[in-house]
């Protein structure tokens, strides 16, 4: 029987197992299938506090995971496939195996939104990415024409930070003006290399047969006109799913699947705890994560202290 377990390796879940080991907790923390979050995926993280200059996102999430571990916790590769909340202890299935515990954080984090086209799945690392810091710089997207999709500020960042690489820069999006921020809005469309397609939809990603991105195919929403744009890779900006479909119907949750909090970072269900991206849609920051998962675990320290009284 544990007495907290930590769904989740990222910033969220290491620090609050840093806090709950701290406080003699001996906490279990399952990493999933992405030992230390999200940030793993990036090389340099300049505004971590701490580091002046900058530091590796691997780098940073083994060091969170050391300092947790020198303190008791226990980081064990698992990933949590259903739970039992209806009783105390909890019950978690952990790659087939049961798990009991008395308290439970959930740090589980977020992904990424699919545009849900079978070929943008099958294209996959092979020209179709998430993620313009971590891949736009490969030699197969240099002096290229690129495709971003979506008008949010993610969607801006990442054209406008692969105008370093790309020969062009189209940004695709399903309707006539961005989303983003007005200062974030006008800095993109002023930008030479970005090249707006507005009212437009990707309705297959090219070509399969070829087994790389070659191209997209258009489809225009207001004339339905289809048309096919040529480029060589395809960064997918259209927002984040919380990976929370584990609790769904248990947890308290808003319509996309963020985990609300009650008080603090409390769940409707006594002694369960939620911290990070999994409930935040408004920052999604390394330190703002790390934060609610120090006060994830405070919160879950003084939940077991008042049962054990
Ligand atoms: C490319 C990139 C660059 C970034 N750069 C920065 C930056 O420079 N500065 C900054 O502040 N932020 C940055 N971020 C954002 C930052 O990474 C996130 O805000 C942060 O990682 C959120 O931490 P988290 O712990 O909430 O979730 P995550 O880091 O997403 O971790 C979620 C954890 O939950 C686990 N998990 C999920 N489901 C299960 C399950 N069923 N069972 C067990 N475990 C599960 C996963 O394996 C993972 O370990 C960047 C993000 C990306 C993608």
């Amino acid at each position: 029987m544990e007495k907290v377990v930590i769904i989740g390796s990222g910033c969220a879940g290491l620090t609050a197992a840093l806090y709950t080991a701290r406080a003699n907790l001996e906490p279990l923390v399952l990493t999933g299938i992405m030992p230390g979050g999200l940030l793993t995926t990036t090389s340099i993280v300049e505004n971590f506090p701490g580091f002046p200059e900058g530091i590796d996102g691997y780098e940073l999430m083994t060091r969170m995971q050391k300092q947790a571990e020198r303190f008791g916790a226990k980081v064990k590769f698992g990933t949590v496939e259903s739970v039992d909340l209806s009783k105390r202890p909890f019950t978690l299935v952990v790659d087939g195996d049961p798990v009991q515990t008395q308290t439970l954080i959930i740090a589980s984090g977020a992904g990424h939104r699919h545009l849900d086209l079978e070929s943008e799945a099958l294209l996959e690392k092979k020209g179709v990415t998430y993620c313009a810091t971590c891949d736009g710089a490969l030699p197969m997207f240099r002096n290229q024409p690129l495709v971003v999709v979506g008008g949010g500020d993610s969607a801006c960042e990442e054209a406008t930070y692969l105008t370093r690489f790309a020969s062009v820069v189209y940004l695709i999006h399903r309707r006539d003006t961005l989303r983003a921020s007005k200062i974030m809005a006008e800095r993109t469309l002023s930008n030479p290399k970005i090249k707006p397609v507005w009212d437009s939809v990707v309705t297959e990603v090219l070509d399969v047969k070829q087994d790389k991105v070659t191209g997209v195919k258009l489809k225009n929403v207001k004339t339905s006109k289809e048309s096919t744009l040529d480029c060589a890779g395809v960064f997918v900006a259209i927002g984040h799913v919380p990976n929370t479909q584990l609790f769904k119907g248990v947890i308290d949750m808003d319509e996309n699947g963020y985990i609300i909090p009650k008080q603090g970072s409390a769940t409707n269900v006594p002694g369960v705890f939620v911290a990070g991206d999994c409930s935040d849609h408004v920052y999604r920051q390394a330190v703002t994560a790390a934060g609610l998962g120090c006060a994830a675990a405070i919160d879950a320290e003084r939940y077991l202290a008042a049962m054990s009284q």
